[in-house]
């Protein structure tokens, strides 16, 4: 069962602004799903529609059986985390946590019960007493969750968790997030422009562009198969290296070189047909000495990135086999990561190699 589908979903600001362009959407019971995308794509305002926080301009939202496309937020049973923790200053963590179960009319003993024990569950124990800002980035993120938590929602939304936070916490936020989301086995939706957070902690990953999707897959998937190439430039450390192709009987002619056509490619493509071909920079292996068939150009840029170094190879694309219809002397630019202690020089010819597979 979906525990949320969106249907043809639109969202239209006052102004014209289309931030959600009839975007369809399923999103399993249980999984921890990321949205992703760059800044303006819709990741937030697709966030605030699920909870009801912007009232959708066309299309459906389904949460469970139920359609709550028309419903207010307290209606919807999803609890929202936001990215700046909205936590009243001038309670104390226990009244934080305690708050929803009071907007819900629980109670007084009930409320002080679930929140200490909601607290306990995130370690917060020693801290009920303590107001917001007593409390250090990382420390206040738990509480939010615990907010969100103590009501016992049917979905959590939360938008950007983990960027309040310095690099070191949030690698330990990470961590405790995607545990705890296990232990729950919540359905939990969260907002990131950060692909590497996506691929770290998402059961699932939505790519968005222009308020609409381009891939929905797992982070294998939209890492190894990305479905176009914006997806494939999106995704990943170092950008994927895309470069003008022509399929040649069962080779790929790129730039100068011959390429083996790989064997799940073999049935799409026909002979003669005019592609774009995407290797990561990860999967190519660079030798200093000539390799039949490789790419070949001259060493023009050489980063340090700490255990490894990215070589940039300037590599010419003259070749009416190539695709280069015009015959105009085209340069590509190859990236290619080198172990430490393989670097070579700028202005050393390389030859970067597809590692089977
Ligand atoms: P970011 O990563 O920068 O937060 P986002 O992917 O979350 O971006 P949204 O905040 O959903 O993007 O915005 C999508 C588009 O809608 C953008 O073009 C934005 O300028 C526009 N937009 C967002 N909120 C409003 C609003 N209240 N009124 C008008 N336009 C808006």
């Amino acid at each position: 069962m979906s525990a949320i589908t969106m249907r043809e979903l639109t969202k239209v600001y006052p102004g014209g602004v289309r931030a959600l362009d009839a975007l369809d959407l399923e999103i399993a019971d249980g999984e921890f799903f990321a949205l992703l995308g760059p800044s303006g794509c819709g990741k937030t305002t697709l966030l605030r529609t699920i909870a009801g926080l912007e009232v959708a301009s066309g299309g459906s939202v389904r949460i469970g059986e139920r359609d709550v496309t028309n419903l207010p937020p307290g209606k919807r049973d999803v609890a929202m985390v936001f990215q700046d923790y909205a936590l009243f200053p001038h309670m104390t963590v226990r009244d934080n946590i305690a708050y929803p179960l009071r907007i819900k009319k629980v109670d007084r003993r009930s409320r002080g019960s679930k929140a200490a024990d909601t607290a306990d569950e995130l370690g917060l124990s020693g801290l009920l007493e303590r107001r917001p800002g007593q409390l250090s980035g990382g420390q206040q993120q738990r509480v939010a969750l615990a907010r969100a938590m103590a009501c016992h929602p049917q979905v959590f939304l939360l938008d950007e968790p983990l960027s309040n936070l310095d690099a070191r916490l949030r690698l330990e936020a990470r961590t405790f997030l995607k545990r705890l989301q296990r232990e729950l086995g919540v359905t939990t939706v969260f907002v990131t422009h950060d692909q590497a957070e996506a691929l770290a902690l998402a059961d699932r990953i939505a790519v968005m562009e222009g308020g609409r999707i381009r891939q929905v897959g797992t982070p294998t998937e939209v890492f190894r198969r990305p479905a176009n190439t914006f997806v494939a430039g999106f995704i990943g450390s170092t950008p994927m290296n895309l470069i003008d192709a022509r399929v040649r009987g069962d080779e790929l002619a790129v730039a100068r070189a011959r390429l083996p056509l790989p064997d799940d490619a073999r049935d799409r493509v026909a002979d003669g047909e005019r592609l774009v071909y995407g290797i990561r920079p990860e999967y190519l292996d660079y030798s200093p000495t000539a390799v039949p068939g490789a790419l070949t150009g001259e060493v023009v840029v050489v980063e340090n990135l700490g255990s490894v170094s990215l070589v940039s190879l300037d590599v010419p694309t003259d070749d009416a086999e190539a695709g280069d219809a015009a015959g105009d002397p085209g340069r590509t630019s190859v990236q290619v990561v080198v172990p430490e202690g393989g670097e070579p020089e700028p202005g050393d010819t390389g030859w970067a190699v597809p590692r089977p597979g």
